[in-house]
């Protein structure tokens, strides 16, 4: 069991501030950059888990209790705690890691593109084939990626004397620290370029619009990403291109609403086709299809061409069309229309309807639709 207590050289009832002014008095004394040495480090670091065990008031409470956050774990640092998360609170993010990294290629690998490409939805039933205009940044002709005027070169960078960083002392309470940043005069490449190249300012790239052929696989919907490896922004010193995402959008039909694989469809019939039975044509992406219309088809029913949906995305076969048929009742009547239809109404004892209410349990179309609804 540790004693954090006593790691601090702190009383039991120590304020928080106590705590924290024991934190830095051992801390200046420990620190690795002050007191280098295996011995300093370790203390520096049990000191260190005294000071985010008590320095917690949760922790401190718990400890208090007789649980020890870091019973079990080797002296040093256990869950979530670590040594830079220390340096990086007194010091900013970098402090005490900054030193022999030396400076930064000029090169670096070119940022993933993101393109919209809209199609219809004849395209994602078949796949196809799409010119795709896109505009981002290619390696500079001129200079090949050096970011030089042709003939003149780089030299050595006088403020960081090509180290491409600057080391800097601060002076803390844990003594001083040395911490490096990268140098601005540079970009931190330890080199300047002399003459920019005109083309690309020294950049080593350039944008452009160029235009590629796609393939688009059968199946994509809204939202699927196309990956195109290296079609992407060319990094800054013409560094290796990122990739082109090509996200794909497929556009309302006007005829198909699109279920996953399937394609919904409403059929208009008129009354007197859907009480004899008819045969119509359907025109789909494949080509007409006949359509065998039943006498006496309802409101909501449904014909089925399988296999003429879209192409599933993986694995292999398609869709079904699916259509939904919808009775069309007449609207206007001439003299002699409506006369045949007094006279069919008399025939079959419909002058005087009774407006049944319907039984959603009986085979109705309320109840087709319900059934419809739960086999989904
Ligand atoms: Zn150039
Ligand atoms: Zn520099």
């Amino acid at each position: 069991m540790n004693d954090y207590y006593a790691d601090l050289g702190v009383a039991r009832d120590a304020t928080a501030d106590d705590i924290k002014k024991a934190y830095r008095r051992a801390a200046r004394k420990l620190h690795p950059d002050v007191n280098p040495g295996p011995e300093a480090e370790e203390q520096f670091k049990k000191v260190s888990q005294a000071y985010d065990v008590l320095s917690d008031a949760e922790k401190r409470r718990n400890f208090d209790m007789g649980a020890d956050p870091y019973a079990g774990a080797a002296a040093g640092f256990g869950q979530g705690f670590s040594f830079s998360d220390v340096m990086d609170a007194f010091f900013g993010q970098g402090a005490g890691q900054g030193q022999g990294q030396g400076p930064r290629s000029r090169q670096a690998r070119g940022q993933d593109a993101l393109v919209r490409l809209d199609l219809d939805l004849v395209d994602a039933v078949f796949g196809a084939e799409k010119e795709l205009v896109v505009d981002t940044a290619v390696g500079c002709s001129t200079c090949h990626g050096a970011g030089t005027q042709p003939g003149t070169g780089t030299r050595t960078c006088d403020v960081c004397r090509g180290q491409g960083s600057i080391q800097q002392v601060q002076r803390s309470f844990l003594g001083q620290v040395m911490t490096s940043r990268p140098c601005v005069n540079c970009s931190a490449t330890g080199q300047v370029i002399e003459a920019p190249c005109y083309e690309c300012s020294g950049d080593g790239r350039v944008r452009t619009r160029r235009s590629l052929t796609i393939r688009v696989p059968a199946g994509v919907d809204t939202g699927t990403r196309i990956q195109l490896a290296g079609e992407g922004e060319v990094g800054p010193g013409a560094g290796p291109a990122g990739d082109l995402y090509v996200e794909v959008a497929v556009r309302r039909d006007k005829r198909f609403q699109r279920q996953g694989d399937d394609l919904h469809a409403t059929l208009e019939l008129p009354m007197t086709a859907a009480a004899l039975g008819a045969t119509v044509p359907f025109e789909t992406f494949d080509g007409v299809s006949d359509l065998e219309v039943h006498p006496g088809i309802q409101s909501g029913e449904q014909i089925l061409l399988r296999g003429l949906g879209v192409t599933h995305l993986r694995g292999s076969g398609r869709g079904d069309i699916i259509i939904h048929a919808m009775v069309q009742t007449p609207t206007r009547l001439s003299h002699e229309q409506e006369g045949l239809l007094r006279d069919l109404a008399r025939l079959r004892d419909e002058e005087k309807p009774t407006g049944r209410i319907a039984n959603p349990a009986e085979g109705s179309l309320f109840g087709k639709l319900r059934d419809a609804f739960k086999a989904r």
